[in-house]
């Protein structure tokens, strides 16, 4: 019997699994019952688990019968500071916070591969490391666990993880070689004049106009300086500055993220966004200060590995239910994994209009068709198989 057809009857238990953790949501370094639920499930399945990894990450190691390469497997469990707007009767049971990623459905999943591949444990030649890892959501958790030698000892060979998808129907995957998502930086930019009464502007040097300058001046960056044929995003995301309506405040601040696939791309709007907004500030008599910090890398998916998941994936839902083409610039520190291991994020479709399930990620009406648990724990555990089963 092939996996596809053994993940079938573990549906009801993959469902269970995920409503609980649906209903307990944990925010970024704060999975401790997730984490603990994790540890005690690779634990009974016998395998070499070691937690506090990245604070609250988990790492199991399901060692084969023989000896061969490393293949790692990551998940992610953090929720959102999100209150819940769904009417499922699994909501979450925490105001304010709330699985409105997928996250649930991810841990589900790596949790549903490990018992599966465990089961085929006497024909593995090589070993699985699965790393179920806290904090993507605030992008700190990949590099919390790297520091903490989760991709030492053993060094993984290959890298697999997967994302559910409401962008996607349930019954597809998304398999995308190259870059499917984007780097992403956090920019601020702070303006200062010097402020004064609103009825005698010729006496300030007002940072919000200058401020409206520079959010209209970046704008040029995407349309005037990028390639069209690349992909670049600036965004500004917020604008503070000043408390009443006669008053010209001192100072302003902007804040906003850059998102980009290529590092040369990315280098240039770096440089672009202080030149424009050191620029215009200045030629508008304020003086700006401003500071680029980058979060993410991109996801750049290994051209082999892809082409395997793609060839799982084929097998799992169907020729004709696989994407190719399925990019985002939305971002995951999953690429910290595989920067340097060649590996493969794939997405699998969530959504299901008819049912009402098709809300978008880190919406409060977020929630997946559940079928999605089932092809993803058979597209892990496949593309696992090909690997490190003859
Ligand atoms: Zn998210
Ligand atoms: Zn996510």
């Amino acid at each position: 019997m092939g996996i596809i057809d053994e993940v079938r009857p573990l549906k009801p238990a993959m469902v269970e699994r995920r409503r609980d953790f649906h209903q307990h949501p944990e925010l970024a370094f704060e999975e401790v019952r997730t984490a603990g639920i994790v540890a005690e499930t690779l634990n009974g399945l016998g395998l070499e688990v070691q937690t506090g990894v990245g604070k609250t990450g988990v790492v199991g190691i399901l060692e084969g019968a023989q000896d061969g390469p490393t293949l790692l497997i990551r998940a992610d469990m953090d929720a959102l500071p999100i209150h819940e707007e769904t009417d499922a009767d699994y909501t979450s049971k925490t105001a304010g916070k709330m699985h409105a990623c997928g996250h649930d459905g991810h841990t589900t999943i790596a949790l549903t591969a490990a018992r599966l591949l465990n089961d085929r444990r006497a024909a593995i030649k090589g070993r699985v490391k699965f790393v179920f890892q806290p904090a993507e959501e605030i992008g700190e958790g990949a590099e919390a666990m790297i520091a903490d030698g989760a991709l030492d000892n053993p060094r993984p060979d290959f890298s697999i993880g997967l994302h559910l998808w409401n962008d996607l129907p349930v019954g597809t995957v998304g398999v995308t070689a190259g870059p499917s998502m984007s780097a992403a930086a956090l920019f601020t930019i702070t303006v200062t004049g010097s402020g004064g009464h609103g009825a005698q502007p010729h006496k300030t040097v007002d940072p919000i106009v200058a401020a409206a300058q520079i959010v209209s001046a970046l704008q040029a960056i995407v349309s005037r300086n990028t390639d069209p044929l690349e992909a670049a995003v600036v965004t500004v995301g917020a604008i503070n500055g000043g408390e009443a309506f006669n008053v010209i405040p001192p100072t302003v601040t902007l804040k906003g993220t850059i998102r980009t696939y290529r590092p040369e791309v990315e280098a240039m709007v770096y440089r672009r966004v202080h030149e424009i907004a050191e620029g215009v500030g200045q030629a508008m008599g304020c003086t700006v200060d401003t500071s680029i910090a980058s979060m993410t890398k991109a996801v750049n998916n290994h051209p082999e590995v892809s082409e395997r998941v793609r060839e799982v994936a084929e097998r799992v839902v169907g020729a004709q239910n696989v994407r190719t083409d399925v990019r985002t610039m939305g971002s995951e520190d999953v690429s910290l994994f595989m920067d340097d291991i060649p590996g493969c994020y794939f997405f699998v479709g969530s959504a299901n209009a008819e049912h009402g399930l098709d809300a978008p990620h880190h919406h409060p009406a977020f929630d997946i068709d559940e079928e999605s648990l089932v092809i993803g724990a058979a597209m892990l555990a496949e593309v696992a198989a090909s690997y490190l089963i003859d």
